[in-house]
This record gives C-alpha cells, structure tokens and sequence, in this order.
C-alpha cells in the first residue's frame, strides 16, 4: 500500500513525485518506458517555469540550467512574412534526454519509489485505488495519471474530440554551423517546423546541435526530410545540415478540452490535456500541473480533507492558473487555418503593432510570478560546468507510438 502512485515518469509525473515527496508523502512512481529516451518535442522551455524546475532539481542537477543555452527570440516565418519576437524573460533549450533523465534522478535521490519498465493496464476503485501493473498489482490511496496525451489511460478521453485530421510529430537533431539563439517557427500549409539550438550533457556530443521538430498533417508530410521541404525558407536553411540522431515521430496529437480528474483520479501534464507545441508551454504545463496536484493532495494525505475535496481543489486551481492556455492556442490556431487572403492582412497588422506578438505570448502562458530564472533564488549558484557519464542514452521511438 502507497499514500500515493503516479503513472508516468515525464515531466508532470516527476514534478507531482519530488513535490510531494518532499512533503514526506510515501511515493510509488512507475514508468513503462526507459529514462532517459529521446521524446518528440521542441525542447523550449518557457521561462515561467525555470524556477520550479530549479526548486525540482537535487543539486547535483541543478547545473543543467545554467548550461541551457537561452533563447533569446522568436522568428515566425509565415506567408513570406517575418514576425520577430523578443523573448523575455529568455527561455531555455534543454534537450529531453538531459531533462527527463536529470528530473527522475532528482526523484530518486529524494526517496521516490521509481521504477522503469512497468506499464500500467488499468487503475480500478475510487479511492483506495487498485493499480493492476506488469509488475504486479499495487494499493495507493491516491493517484495521479500523468501518462501523456496517447496512453492506454488516456486514450479513449482523447479520442473524444471526434477530429478526422490525423496530426503527426516529428523531431531530429541536426549540426548546423553557428545557431542563433533564436526559436524559428516555419509555417506551411498542414503543419509548421521549429528549428533551435540545443545541447546535450554527455562527452562527445557535438557542438553546433540543433532540434528541428515539426507537427504536420499526415497527408502532407511523413518524414522530417519531407517537411524540410515544405517551406522555401527552411529549405534553403536546412541544406548543409548533417543528422545527429534518427528522426523520431508520434502519432496521434489531438486537442481536446482539460480534464483535470476523473473518477477520483487526478490528471497532470499532457494526460489533462495537450497544448499545440507552437506555444512551447507543453512542458511548463506539466511541471506546473504535476506540482499543483501534488500540492492538492498533501492535506489529502494528512488527513485533514478527503480524496473528492483534494480533486475539486486541484480543478479550481486547474481552470484558475492553466486552462486559459489552451484557450489562447486554439484562437491562434484557428487564426493560422484562416485562408491566406484574410492571413496575410492580419500578419502585417501583428507586425506593425510589436506588443501585440508579446501580449500573444503572454496569453498563452500560465498564470504565475513570472518564474523565470533570473527571479529564481539561487539559480545562479553552483557554476560547475562538465558533463555526467553513464546516461544510459537510448534513441527510441517515441513511447506514444506504441
Ligand atoms: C511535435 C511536438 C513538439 C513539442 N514541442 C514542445 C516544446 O518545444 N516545448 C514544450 O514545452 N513542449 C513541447 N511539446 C509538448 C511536450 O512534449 C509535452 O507537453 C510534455 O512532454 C508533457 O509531459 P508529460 O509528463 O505530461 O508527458 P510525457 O513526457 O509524454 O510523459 C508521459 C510518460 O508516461 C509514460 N506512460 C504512458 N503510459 C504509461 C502506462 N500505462 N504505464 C506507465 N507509464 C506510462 C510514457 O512512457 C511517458 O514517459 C511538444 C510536443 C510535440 C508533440
């Protein structure tokens, strides 16, 4: 018997593990892939979640924000128009292998009960729950589901959304010679690509990295070489790029409304719901939702409020601090599907008025003090620089492909 499962090893199932650890909460986690493993995603992380992800860290972790390279601006290449965006506070790069990995050893290190390669097929109960596994069947008074927006325990709620488009995400890293420190968002018709320089903490890996990740309509594009060439601009960029890695793809993306519970069970990260990856805020989401959760439950745990009023909680302070997210992404993207006639005017207007590309962004990110690193207490300490061996680095299909 647990106080408390989580299902899921990524960022918003690590966050709500070490938040409530620390708080002295008995924690099982379980992970049915590998950590550290390649995952298909941008790697920009928003500034208003760098300080929570510091707090996360243990502290031989902690380096791994002041190694990110920032990113310092946004160049949204649309219609043979440029939009450019400061970014500020800078966001930061961080490559997911090095962030997971860094987040489920912090997890570890504090006495989460974390364990890889154990799936879990189906949750039963309300409150105990049964946690029915690979590994055996498990008892915890709470749990949090943070398994991602295409699990086995998410996917029927996804599926609800009813929409024909079949979406794709693909993602490599390539060396290209002297990155900007700017995220580049190509538009096309049926999907965009981001391109922005990352890096990895392990000897030997190159410099001059960066991620192309790409979401597309499966009928336009199937690799990322194909979407390479969906756009002029990206095109004539990508043409002395050399591979680092073999691309990876995911499949299905499908938005559909927040869910923070269900039945009792509290939902974190991309299993509440999945923002549109243009916005870059998947993954302050997740560590945002996953500490929130956490945070709900603690009373739960201590016996002053019971599981319904830790859930009811945790979906006021859902729909307060997060769910307008997802509101200023779909009015953009429905914007972006508008036809380019009425498009292109538009684009010229947000041009020429630059608060409104900053006021854009700032909608479509989560209330908060603007966590940034530089209002992070202490984030600048500890300079040691130098790589960590022995990752156990895997290239991997994305686990939500299978
Ligand atoms: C194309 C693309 C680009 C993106 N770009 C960005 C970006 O630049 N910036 C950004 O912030 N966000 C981006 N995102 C979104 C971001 O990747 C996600 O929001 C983030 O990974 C969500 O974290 P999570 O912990 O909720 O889920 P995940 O990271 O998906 O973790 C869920 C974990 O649960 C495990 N799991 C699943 N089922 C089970 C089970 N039954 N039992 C046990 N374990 C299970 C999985 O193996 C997985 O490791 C992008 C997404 C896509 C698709």
């Amino acid at each position: 018997m647990f106080d408390f499962t989580i299902v899921g090893g990524g960022p918003a199932g690590t966050s709500a593990a070490i938040t409530s650890r620390v708080a002295g909460v008995n924690v099982l986690l379980l992970e049915r892939g590998i950590i550290p493993r390649h995952k298909v995603c941008g790697e920009f992380l928003s500034a208003e979640s760098l300080g929570l992800l510091y707090t996360l860290l243990s502290s031989e972790h902690k380096p791994l924000l002041k190694e990110a390279i920032r990113i310092a601006q946004t160049r949204i290449f649309l219609d043979g128009q440029t939009i450019n965006t400061p970014v500020h506070p800078e966001a930061v790069s961080i490559a997911r292998l090095d962030l997971d990995a860094a987040l489920w050893a912090s997890a570890q290190e504090c006495g989460v009960n974390a364990r890889q390669r154990v799936t879990v097929h189906n949750i039963s109960g309300s409150g105990p729950f049964r946690i029915h596994t690979s590994d055996g069947d498990f008892e915890s008074r709470a749990v949090v589901n943070a398994s991602g927006r295409w699990s086995n325990l998410t996917a029927d709620t996804s599926l609800s959304n009813g929409s024909a488009e079949r979406w794709l995400g693909i993602k490599g890293h390539f060396s290209e010679p002297a990155p900007e420190r700017s995220v580049d968002l190509y538009f096309f018709e049926g999907g965009y690509c981001g391109v922005q320089p990352v890096n990895l903490r392990r000897p030997g890996t190159e410099e001059n990295r960066i991620n192309a990740c790409a979401m597309v309509k499966a009928d336009v594009a199937s690799t990322l070489m194909e979407v390479l060439n969906c756009h002029p601009q990206l095109k004539e960029r990508s043409q002395n790029w050399r591979p680092l890695s073999n691309p990876i793809s995911t499949s299905p993306l499908l938005f559909r409304i927040p869910m923070p519970d269900r039945g009792g069970i509290l939902m974190a990260g991309d299993a509440a719901a999945f923002v549109d990856p243009f916005v870059g805020d998947g993954i302050s989401l997740a560590l945002r939702s996953g500490a929130l959760a956490a945070q709900c439950l603690i009373p739960f745990f201590r016996k002053d409020i019971s599981l319904q009023d830790a859930a009811l909680a945790y979906r006021r302070i859902y729909q307060e601090r997060l769910a307008h997210v997802f509101n200023a992404s779909n009015m953009i993207r429905r914007a972006l599907k508008l036809p380019r006639a009425i498009r292109r005017p538009m684009i010229y207007f947000v041009r020429t008025i630059p608060s409104l590309p900053k006021y854009l962004v700032k909608r479509t990110r989560g209330f908060a003090e603007l966590d940034s690193l530089e209002n992070s207490p202490n984030w600048n300490e500890n300079p040691a620089r130098g790589t960590r061996e022995g990752m156990g680095v895997g290239f991997d299909q994305d686990s939500a492909n299978d």
